[in-house]
C-alpha cells in the first residue's frame, strides 16, 4: 500500500504529492488529466513569484517537478469510488483498487458553462470566469457579468474598479446576492443591472465584440458592445463520486479543517474541491502542502 495517495493532478495535488515524497513516504498520484484546470488557461500573472506563465506551461512544470521526486504517478485513471477499511481504498474506473494509509483528496473543480452560442469559440478571448485572474486584462474597456449571485456581484465590484464599464445580466427578476453586496454594487456610477433577462449569443471576431440578450418572455433581441464577459453563474467541485461517503456542504464542497482533515480519519482534502473560500492556484498549492503535511502528522501518531 500507500503512505499517501493523491487523487488529483492538479496544483493543489502537485503539491500535496511533492510534500508527502520529501518526508520519504511511499507516495502515489492519480489524475484524471494531470495539469488540472490550468491547461484551460492562456496566461496565468498571479502565481506569486512567476510574473507570467501559460497555463500549458504550468502543467509541464507541476508534471516535472512531481517526477524529480519517487511519485507513482498514474495519468488519465479517475477515481470512482473511496471506501475506509483497515486502509483506504479507493476504486478506478478501469477496475483497478489502490490502498493508501492516508488520502489526499484534489479532484478540483469546473465553471459553470452558459452553454450558449459564443461562448466556447471565445473562451480566453473576451469570455473568462475568474475576475481576480482576468479582470486586469479589461482595464479602461467595458464587460459584461453574467450571474447576479454573490459570485457575480462581488465580481461586477471588484471590476467596476478596474473598467470603464460593468452590465450585470441576472436571468431571475432579482438579484440573489447578500443585500450589502447589493447596496454597494448600487453606489457604484459605472453599474448597470438588469435582471429577467436572458443571455442568448457571445459576438466577436478575433476577440469578443457583444453579446445579445433579451428581456424574459420577449421575442427582442437587445444588443451590448463590450470586450469582455464574465460568466459567474456557480463553480462545481468534482465530488459527485464522493456524495454519501464523505462530508459535503451543501454547494458540495469537501468539510475540511485547518489541516485538510475530513471527517474520515485518514482522508485529506486540498484545493477548489474543499470549502475553502478562494478558489485560486496559490491558494491550492497551499492547501495541498497543507493537506500534505496533515496526512503526515496524521501517518507518525498513528
Ligand atoms: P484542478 O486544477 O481543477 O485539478 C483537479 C485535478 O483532479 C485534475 O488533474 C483532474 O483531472 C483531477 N480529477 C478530477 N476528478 C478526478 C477523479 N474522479 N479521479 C482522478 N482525478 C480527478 N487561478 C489563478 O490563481 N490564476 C489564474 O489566472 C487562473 N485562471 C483561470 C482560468 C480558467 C479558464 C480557469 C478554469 C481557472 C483559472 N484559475 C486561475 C483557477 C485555478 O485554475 C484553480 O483554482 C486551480 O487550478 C485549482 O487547483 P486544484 O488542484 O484544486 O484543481
Amino acid at each position: 500500500p500507500y503512505d499517501v495517495l493523491v487523487v488529483g493532478g492538479g496544483p493543489a495535488g502537485a503539491s500535496a504529492a511533492i510534500y508527502a515524497a520529501r518526508k520519504g513516504i511511499r507516495t502515489g498520484l492519480i489524475a484524471e488529466r494531470f495539469g488540472g484546470q490550468p491547461l484551460e488557461t492562456l496566461g496565468i500573472e498571479n502565481l506569486i513569484g512567476t510574473p507570467y506563465i501559460e497555463g500549458v506551461q504550468l502543467g509541464r512544470q507541476l508534471e516535472e517537478h512531481v517526477k524529480k521526486y519517487p511519485v507513482d504517478l498514474m495519468n488519465l485513471q479517475k477515481a470512482v469510488k473511496l471506501e475506509k477499511k483497515d486502509l483506504i481504498e479507493v476504486s478506478l474506473a478501469n477496475g483497478a483498487t489502490l490502498k493508501s494509509k492516508a488520502v489526499i483528496l484534489s479532484t478540483g473543480a469546473r465553471w459553470r458553462d452558459l452553454g450558449i452560442p459564443g461562448e466556447q469559440r471565445f473562451k480566453n478571448k473576451g469570455v473568462a470566469y475568474c475576475p481576480h485572474c482576468d479582470g486586469p486584462l479589461f482595464s479602461g474597456k467595458d464587460v459584461a457579468v453574467i450571474g447576479g449571485g454573490n459570485s457575480g456581484i462581488e465580481a461586477a465590484i471588484d471590476l467596476a474598479g478596474l473598467v470603464n464599464h460593468v452590465t450585470v445580466l441576472e436571468f431571475l427578476p432579482e438579484l440573489k446576492a447578500d443585500k450589502i453586496l447589493q447596496k454597494k454594487l448600487a453606489s457604484l456610477t459605472n453599474v448597470t443591472v438588469l435582471t429577467n433577462v436572458e443571455t442568448k449569443e457571445i459576438l466577436g471576431d478575433e476577440q469578443v465584440t457583444g453579446l445579445n440578450y433579451q428581456v424574459r418572455g420577449s421575442k427582442e433581441t437587445i444588443h451590448l458592445e463590450l470586450a469582455g464577459v464574465f460568466v459567474l453563474i456557480g463553480l462545481v467541485p468534482n465530488t459527485q463520486w464522493l456524495e454519501g461517503t464523505i462530508d459535503l456542504t451543501d454547494r458540495h464542497e469537501i468539510v475540511t479543517d485547518k489541516v485538510g482533515a475530513t471527517n474520515i480519519p485518514g482522508v485529506f482534502a486540498a484545493g477548489d474541491c474543499t470549502d475553502t473560500v478562494y478558489k485560486q492556484i496559490i491558494v491550492s498549492m497551499g492547501s495541498g502542502a497543507t493537506a500534505s503535511l496533515g496526512a503526515f502528522d496524521y501517518l507518525i501518531r498513528n
